[in-house]
């Protein structure tokens, strides 16, 4: 195939602790995701998955292997290359991580900060906002929001830069079945319309069928299909 895969991540192995106490967590993971796939990741609490996906979001620094992320490679990579790849990332966590004192449509242009030659913040943000549900509630604080509001502000604030590549980690942990759900169609037809990959861990069943494909780590190993 001539399409390069937009993550690629090459015998991989990430320990906690030192000495004695050196746990393991990663063995030797090996994953190719290409330009616009869906990838669900699931598997047993503990075994690795927001290690890993801490590790391709240049999130934590590398300890062996290769981690080729939109065509930067990780590994030895300089503080400034990592603070570039992270901006070309849209991450969206369990806890939506949205500043309390900041209105929704504030915190939505918080990664744009990061791109001084982006102009028109304000309404960038707001026309996000809009293509998820909440025209009305842009000047908003997240007090005033449900579970569900937030969460989706959090996916706004991810996909306003544009990213190529979403990493979402239990994006619906903390809301109901129905707010889950609308949460998981939403990030799909976003990255649809936007043409990003996204990359999501979730142990939530009810939304497997939104990926191209469904990946299982046990024990810090990727199980072979
Ligand atoms: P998952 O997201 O699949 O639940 P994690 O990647 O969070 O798994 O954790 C994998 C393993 O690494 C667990 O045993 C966890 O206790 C351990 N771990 C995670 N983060 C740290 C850390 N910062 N220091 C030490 N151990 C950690
Ligand atoms: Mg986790």
């Amino acid at each position: 195939m001539s399409i390069l895969p937009i993550i690629q991540v090459q015998n991989l192995n990430h320990s906690f602790g030192e000495g004695n106490l050196k746990k393991p967590v990663l063995i030797d993971i090996n994953l190719d995701i290409y330009p616009g796939e869906i990838i669900i990741l699931t598997g047993p609490s503990g075994s690795g998955k927001t290690t890993l996906l801490t590790l391709i979001g240049a999130l934590r620094s590398m300890q062996e292997g290769s981690l080729k992320i939109l065509e930067q490679e990780l590994y030895g990579a300089s503080a400034k290359q990592l603070v570039k790849i992270r901006s070309r990332i849209g991450f969206i966590f369990q806890a939506h991580n949205l500043l309390k004192s900041l209105t929704a449509w504030e915190n939505v242009t918080m990664p744009l900060k990061l791109q001084p030659h982006i102009k028109n913040r304000q309404a960038l943000a707001v026309e996000i906002l809009t293509l998820v549900g909440l025209a009305d509630r842009t000047h908003y604080y997240p007090d005033s929001l449900s579970g569900g509001q937030k969460q989706r502000v959090a996916i706004a604030r991810a996909l306003v830069s544009k990213p190529q590549l979403i990493l979402a980690d239990e994006p619906t942990a903390a809301l109901d079945s129905k707010s889950g759900r609308e949460v998981v169609n939403l990030m799909q037809t976003l990255a649809q319309e936007k043409k990003c990959t996204i990359l999501m861990v979730t142990h939530d069943n009810r939304v497997l069928d939104v990926a191209d494909r469904i990946i299982k780590m046990e024990d810090g190993c990727l199980i072979p299909k």
